[in-house]
């Protein structure tokens, strides 16, 4: 059952909250609408899905609905952002303090024949790089 209450805030504005209780497919639908479609913004965070949900609808351990629907949600996983607060910069490698110690080996292939040959191994000295 689906319950809606609605709440006057200043003198005219009306705001509907719907308590849709422990109906979990009604707040499998509701989540699934506000996180993963369009309207949702597209798979967003917990944070962010939690707050949009939050200010339509109400059911017991809400957040934690969220938390568990999200983080089910391979597509999100798979797109989530970096948490560290500064990656930091790249990190060279040390330079070789003789020549060939340190040496890559590359082909490149799916060249046009030439006298019967259609690979280049590509060989570089880290040294004199
Ligand atoms: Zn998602």
């Amino acid at each position: 059952m689906i319950r809606a209450t609605l709440f006057r805030i200043g003198s005219s504005d009306l705001m509907v909250e719907c308590g849709i209780g422990n109906n979990s497919l009604a707040q499998q639908h509701v989540i699934q609408a506000l996180h993963s479609s369009g309207l949702g913004g597209g798979h967003s965070g917990i944070h962010a899905t939690y707050h949009r949900i939050k200010a339509l609808f109400a059911w017991p351990r809400m957040k934690q609905t969220i938390t568990s629907y999200i983080q089910s949600c391979t597509i999100y996983q798979q797109a989530k952002a970096e948490h560290v607060k500064s990656p930091g910069l790249l990190t060279p490698l040390p330079v070789p303090c003789v020549p060939w110690s340190v040496v890559s080996l590359d082909f490149v292939e799916g060249l046009p024949t030439s006298n019967k040959k259609n690979v280049i191994m590509v060989v570089v000295v880290k040294f004199s790089k």
